[in-house]
């Protein structure tokens, strides 16, 4: 099965009973015990184990083309998730461009409990080898890389991960599976924040790890998961399954308006540089035609020319786009990284990230141009 088929598809069977061609909504905390004890059925308490939920990670697997996932309550949950394989002592080597709260839980969840990182240009493989230690036990990409969309090569930085005994996490939630399967390039694990574009519409938070292989790495990320408990409600994972049976037709319409924006503001005369991994300019433009599917996703961002005061001006004249943080959804988003990303941003202060929703691209040009005249 394609994609698409599989987002249709996995996990979204008739149901028996009465024949529910959309899934039902399995809201119950607890399951009956059969007379013996057992549970033959296979649930006995939601937060080890839920239908609803299930059907969302056996599709998030399969999109993924993973053996198993593990749904959470965000993408942060997700990331803390992965971060719980480590151990005091160990070494983790991420993206200086990191997602800021995926850099800060290494900062202020891990640093405190012994686990210690560095990090890295992860678009130079010289700099993430320099930054391999005897100990580094996990290295962490994200590619396009927030906001700055710059490319890393997966496949490289595997090969050098896997030959000192380190595992990959691809954080994959810029790209989605419709354009990047990172585990096509081997890498061990991919982690999502499924409040983007997975769940599509801006009103539910959620994220998810898939494996690419089972045993005993998959069996601790599910132990972890009922444990902590940071699970989706069962509402929630019905919403972002839903949602992913869209996934493809939103991500590829939203991508093809991004490109169109893209090309529209890289010959803006009011904007300094415009970031894309589809610009011809991009640096990282041939690794990603390599590694992308022929897509480079929906998001972009832009330099204007001044700084924190003229981007501001600008995205204050936006109509279109909503002034909000986040990304992923069918309306459009600007956002001001460097006031949000906190002291440690390296963004510049004159830039502004687009998330490109599904209102028509020649509606979003003309504000772009009269917000930029
Ligand atoms: N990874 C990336 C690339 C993100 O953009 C975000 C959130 O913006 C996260 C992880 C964290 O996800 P959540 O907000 O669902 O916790």
């Amino acid at each position: 099965m394609k994609l698409e088929t599989l987002s249709i598809r996995i996990g979204r069977e008739v149901e028996p009973d009465a024949g529910d061609v959309a899934p039902a909504i399995h809201l119950s905390t607890t399951y009956e015990r059969d007379a013996d004890g057992e549970f033959s059925r296979g649930y006995s308490y939601t937060r080890a184990d839920n239908p609803t939920r299930k059907a969302l990670e056996q599709c998030i697997a399969a999109l993924e083309g993973g053996v198993d996932a593990t749904a959470y309550s965000s993408g942060s949950a997700a990331s803390l998730a992965v971060f719980s394989l480590l151990r005091p002592g160990d070494h983790v080597v991420a993206p200086v461009e990191s997602y800021h709260g995926t850099a800060k839980q290494l900062r202020d969840i891990l640093g405190p409990m012994g686990v210690r990182y560095t990090f890295a240009n992860m678009t130079s493989i010289d700099a993430v080898r320099a930054a391999l230690t005897a100990q580094t036990r996990l290295v962490w990409a994200e590619t396009p890389s927030n906001p700055m969309l710059n490319i890393s090569d997966i496949g490289a930085i595997t090969a050098l991960a896997h030959e000192r005994g380190a595992i990959v996490c691809c954080d994959n939630t810029f790209a989605t599976p419709v354009w990047q399967r990172p585990f096509e390039f081997g890498a061990d694990l991919v982690m999502h924040s499924s409040t983007k574009f997975f769940g599509g519409h801006s009103d539910v938070m959620g994220g998810a790890v898939i494996t690419r292989e089972g045993g005993q790495r998959a069996a601790q990320l599910r132990d972890y998961q009922g444990t902590a408990g940071s699970v989706p409600s069962a509402f929630d994972a019905w919403l972002i399954r839903r949602s992913l049976t869209t996934l493809s037709c939103r991500v590829r319409t939203q991508s093809e308006s991004a490109a169109r924006i893209a090309e529209f503001l890289s010959r803006h005369p009011n904007v300094e540089r415009a970031f894309y991994p589809g610009l011809d300019s991009h640096p990282g433009h041939t690794l990603a035609r390599k590694q992308m599917k022929g897509g480079f996703g929906a998001m972009l961002s832009f330099c204007v020319r001044g700084g924190r005061a003229e981007a501001f001006a600008i995205a204050a004249r936006m109509k279109y786009f909503t002034r909000a943080t986040s990304l992923g959804g069918v309306e459009s988003l600007v956002e001001h990284r460097a006031s949000i990303e906190g002291p440690h941003s390296v963004t510049p202060e004159s830039l502004l990230r687009l998330s490109i929703g599904l209102e028509h691209a020649d509606d979003l040009i003309g504000d772009l141009d009269q917000a930029l005249a």
